[in-house]
């Protein structure tokens, strides 16, 4: 399968990943697709980002990240993450130019080892913007989305 045209996000590889779970966001990343966009971060973060988490040891870890669509936005993700990202739009990426780490490091199923846990674990530090923008303490729940992994 061909890949994407200078980055453009477009190959099969690429869309399937948007219809599939958006990418993760790195801490800092958010406020510019909020300023691409001509919006407030917490006005991005009630309207399109959600809460996701990865479970490192006995912790998780929170981060941002797009929502799905058909998922409410401004809070944490379902147990069940699976779904087509609200930036996904006429096969394109609406926030090509300011689109998370993972989306943007990962062309064509190829990118980073590990990219994954480490764009999570960059969010370390971070946890009180994951508070300050749900306004209160982020909750995980049992992951649900593959089942047998
Ligand atoms: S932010 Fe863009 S590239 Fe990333 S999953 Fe959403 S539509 Fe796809």
């Amino acid at each position: 399968m061909p890949g994407c045209t200078a980055g453009s996000g477009t190959c099969g590889i690429c869309r399937s990943g948007c219809d599939r779970k958006p990418g993760w966001f790195l801490p800092g990343e958010a406020e510019k697709t909020a300023a691409h966009l001509g919006i407030t971060l917490p006005e991005l973060f009630r309207d399109y980002l959600a809460v996701d988490w990865w479970v490192a040891g006995q912790e998780p870890v929170f981060l941002l990240s797009p929502a799905v669509r058909g998922n409410e936005a401004g809070r944490e993700f379902p147990g069940d993450p699976r779904g087509t990202c609200v930036f996904y739009e006429g096969g394109r990426c609406r926030i090509h130019p300011a689109k998370p780490h993972e989306c943007a490091s990962t062309w064509c199923g190829g990118g980073p080892p590990d990219v994954h846990r480490t764009t999570a674990m960059a969010w370390q530090d971070h946890q009180g913007q994951l508070r300050e923008l749900l306004g209160r303490e982020p909750r995980d729940q049992p992951f649900s989305g593959w089942p047998g992994l």
